[in-house]
């Protein structure tokens, strides 16, 4: 099911949670909303459940207004971060659970659902604990369980609120693959919610990327990280620097210095340099290169990280080099960018 979310916005007592939000979501897909908390995801997806309704604008499922409709009438499935299983109903109880309470009319018969549910159990690698108890399963298996129930329906679109938010690093990168080929199985179209750019970028078709109410970008995993759209977008995913610099007829300088990169058709006038820690090389001579003093050199796994000071204001740019190299580097040292991205200033 293709979702179309049109010019939305939503007050909450005229304090805008997201303002003018159009986003346009493929069948099939797996799409994931990452913001830094207070950014408008949950609000958003809240929307598209019919947990909410928008101040303006609409939202169709497919061809079909679904703007004013339930959550019901819309067929979506969910999951949060807190489980939410029921503790007094048994595992096949709880994925059966939105079909026994369907109207009598749609309900399927008491051994169909069990049917369903066991069949569930093995989808979600979770076989033969039909009878167990919510208490009898890890945080990782009941959000599994949680899934199911939430595929039980036969949903239009599942709808993911941080399912994995509560569980340690391990467990949520072991459950972040396990979605994701689960999705390949089952081809539901799914929005997932996170705040966690790792589990975005890994694990979704396409990213939106959210600040303040506003969609930043949406793209794949490499447009994000490769092309980021605007400066909230490349300092909020990976490392990166950034110093203020002028451009002048298709050159940049920084202070005094003519850098030796191209202004890729910056317009004249101040402008923002955003670097990557793994994009800057050390060069011997300050020929067009950036010098600056080093400050810290810390080890961080594979590879060392440098800081270092430039400028009159003493901006703080960081470098990363191999372990080995890193080491003993020490006083005034000169870097020279290999990649770049240059944001009009104001
Ligand atoms: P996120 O999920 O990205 O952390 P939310 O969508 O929960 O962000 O919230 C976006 C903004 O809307 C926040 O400033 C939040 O305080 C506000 N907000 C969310 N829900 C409500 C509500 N029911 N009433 C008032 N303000 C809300
Ligand atoms: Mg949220």
């Amino acid at each position: 099911m293709e979702i179309s979310v049109r010019s939305i916005r939503k007050e909450f007592d005229r304090y805008p949670a997201l303002h003018d939000v159009s986003l346009d979501i493929r069948s099939g897909e797996l799409i994931a909303l990452l913001g830094p908390s207070g950014s408008g995801k949950t609000t958003l997806l809240r929307l598209i459940a019919g947990l909410e309704f928008p101040t303006s604008g609409q939202i169709f499922f497919g061809m079909d207004d679904a703007s004013a409709k339930s959550v019901q009438e819309r067929n979506v499935g969910f999951v949060f971060q807190h489980y939410a299983l029921f503790k007094h109903m048994t595992i096949a109880e709880n994925i059966g659970f939105g079909l026994s309470v369907r109207p009598k009319a749609t309900r399927p018969a008491a051994a169909e659902i069990r049917r369903r549910a066991s069949e569930l159990l093995e989808l979600i690698q979770l076989p033969g604990l039909d009878k167990r108890f919510p208490r009898q399963l890890s945080g990782g298996q009941r959000q599994r369980v949680a899934l199911a129930r939430a595929l039980a329906i036969e949903p239009r679109v599942l709808l993911l609120d941080e399912p994995f938010g509560a569980l340690d690093a391990k467990v949520r990168k072991d459950l972040r693959r396990w979605l994701r080929e689960l999705h390949d199985k089952t081809k539901h179209t799914t929005v997932f919610v996170t705040h966690d750019q790792e589990e975005a970028l890994e694990l979704a078709d396409r990213v939106v990327v959210m600040s303040q109410g506003k969609i930043e970008q949406v793209g794949t995993a490499d447009d994000i990280y490769d092309r980021p759209a605007t400066p909230f977008v490349f300092s909020f995913i990976g490392e990166s620097s950034e110093i203020p610099v002028i451009v002048s007829g298709g050159r940049v300088s920084f202070e005094n210095t003519l850098l030796g990169i191209d202004a890729e058709g910056t317009a004249d006038g101040p402008a923002r340099l955003f670097l990557r820690p793994h994009d800057l090389e050390v060069v011997a001579n300050g020929g067009g290169a950036i010098s600056g003093e080093v400050m810290v050199v810390r080890r961080a796994g594979p590879v060392r990280l440098i800081e270092i000071e430039v400028g009159a204001a003493r901006h703080r740019i960081e470098i990363e080099l191999p372990a080995d190299d890193g080491e003993h580097l020490s006083g005034t040292v000169h870097v020279r960018p290999r990649r770049w991205r240059l944001f009009p200033a104001g």
